[in-house]
Parts: structure tokens; C-alpha cells; sequence
């Protein structure tokens, strides 16, 4: 472990522009007195204050990837796959970005990684082609491809913690868990601003090297105030309604 590497960080992903949420898990995650914060990608699309999300996530000075939704705003990735209600969100998007976040989301990498750590938005195989990790069989093939005991990732909006032990993997049904040395782990941090695992709470991560802890964290916000805010802004109403039930 280099000297200055954090020994109890926080993980968050896909804030999708959902700033009542995301002031929700900041506040958290000071609270767990982590050293460290790191978010991998997708601040914007779908919420009401992808500005306010992106200007936070900048003032945190932590270390940022890129999503896919970021990289759609700007145009820089096919949105042809999204579907309406996404496609609407993200060029309204587009159209209230100023300039200054555009730019700040254009200039932000795939992955980033230390000695511990490997941070990208969907996929370490393949971070530029944002496929999922849903199955036993994808966590797999995706472990090849990074080196560090954690790997942690967004994307499908589902947290997971998957454990790596002589090939043979492990998916604890229970939020947390202990870390083993000589294990190695493949964290799905879940979202700040949309989550999708039927249940509507926020999601981080705590990962503390000294407690050796492993922690999928959820926390309550005012879910009618972010709904207010989409509806007040005219996006589309379904992305208000599933925030209530968390899909
Ligand atoms: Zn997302």
C-alpha cells in the first residue's frame, strides 16, 4: 500500500442529475469519515439539476470517470439504443449544460486506478463499449481484466459485491462483508440518482482497508422534491414516478 493511499473510501455512481439524492449521500459519507471519495460516472441524464450535480461532484475534488450518460449529453457516444424517455432526458440535458460543465465532463477519463484500486463506469474489459455485468459468467471474464483487489463500477443501476477466491465466485446476499486477503472483489456501487433494485434509497460504498470492511450503503432522501423538479422542468413523467419505487 503506498503511504497516501486512503484507508477508507467512499464509492458512489450514476447521480443522474438528481442533486436532493446526492446531498443526501455526500452528507453520508462525511459523516462514515471516509479519506477518500471517488465516483465512477454518469453525474447527468435523467434528473433535474445536472448543472448543480456536476458543479458538486467537481467542488469534491475526488477522482471522477466518465459514463455513458455524461459522454451522451455530449454527444460523444450512439444514443440511438437509448430509449425515448432516456434519449429525451439526455438532449434536454444537452440543451442546459453550460458550457463550462460540458467541457469538465468532456475532459474526464475512463478508468482511474491505483495500487488498490480500479474505478471505470461499466466495464473493465471494455470501458468504451459500456456493456453490463449482470451475470456470474460476465463478473468473471471481467475480473481478467483489472489487477487490483477492487474493482468498482456503476452502470446497471444494481449493487453487487462479488468475491474472487481461486476461481471460484461468491455473491454475498448481505450488504456487507469482510475482506480476505487474497481475495479480490468486483464492487457494483449501485446509484445516487436512480437506483434500480426495487428499492429506492440511495446506494454508495464504504470500502475500509483497515476494518477490512465492504459495505453497500443506502440512505433516505426527499424523493417528492426530486420528482417536483422533473416535472417542473418537463421531462418526462416516469422519470419522477420510478423514483418512488426504485426502478
Ligand atoms: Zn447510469
Amino acid at each position: 500500500m503506498s503511504a497516501n493511499s486512503p484507508k477508507r473510501i467512499g464509492i458512489f455512481s450514476d447521480v443522474h442529475g438528481n442533486l436532493q439524492a446526492f446531498e443526501a449521500v455526500i452528507e453520508a459519507m462525511q459523516q462514515d469519515n471516509v479519506e477518500g471519495i471517488y465516483c465512477c460516472g454518469d453525474i447527468v441524464g435523467y434528473g433535474a439539476n445536472p448543472n448543480e450535480c456536476v458543479e458538486l461532484t467537481r467542488e469534491l475534488q475526488c477522482p471522477i470517470i466518465a459514463g455513458n450518460h455524461d459522454h451522451a449529453a455530449l454527444l460523444l457516444t450512439d444514443i440511438s439504443y437509448f430509449n425515448d424517455v432516456a434519449k429525451a432526458a439526455v438532449l434536454w440535458t444537452k440543451k442546459v449544460l453550460t458550457s463550462k460543465n460540458s467541457q469538465f465532463l468532456q475532459d474526464l477519463p475512463l478508468t482511474v486506478s491505483d495500487d488498490h484500486f480500479y474505478f471505470v463506469h461499466a466495464s473493465p474489459k471494455a470501458p468504451e463499449q459500456w456493456n453490463y455485468i449482470l451475470t456470474m459468467g460476465e463478473a468473471r471474464t471481467n475480473f481478467e481484466y483489472f489487477t487490483q483487489q477492487f474493482c468498482f463500477i456503476g452502470h446497471s443501476h444494481q449493487p453487487f459485491i462479488i468475491e474472487d477466491y481461486e476461481d471460484n465466485l461468491i455473491c454475498p446476499a448481505q450488504p456487507d462483508i469482510q475482506i480476505k486477503p487474497g481475495r479480490r472483489y468486483l464492487v457494483n456501487v449501485g446509484s445516487v440518482g436512480q437506483p434500480r433494485d426495487r428499492n429506492p434509497k440511495p446506494a454508495y460504498v464504504i470500502c475500509d482497508l483497515e476494518k477490512e470492511i465492504l459495505e453497500i450503503k443506502r440512505v433516505e432522501y426527499d424523493i417528492p422534491s426530486a420528482q417536483n423538479a422533473i416535472i417542473k422542468e418537463g421531462l418526462p413523467r416516469e422519470l419522477a414516478e420510478r423514483l418512488a419505487y426504485g426502478w
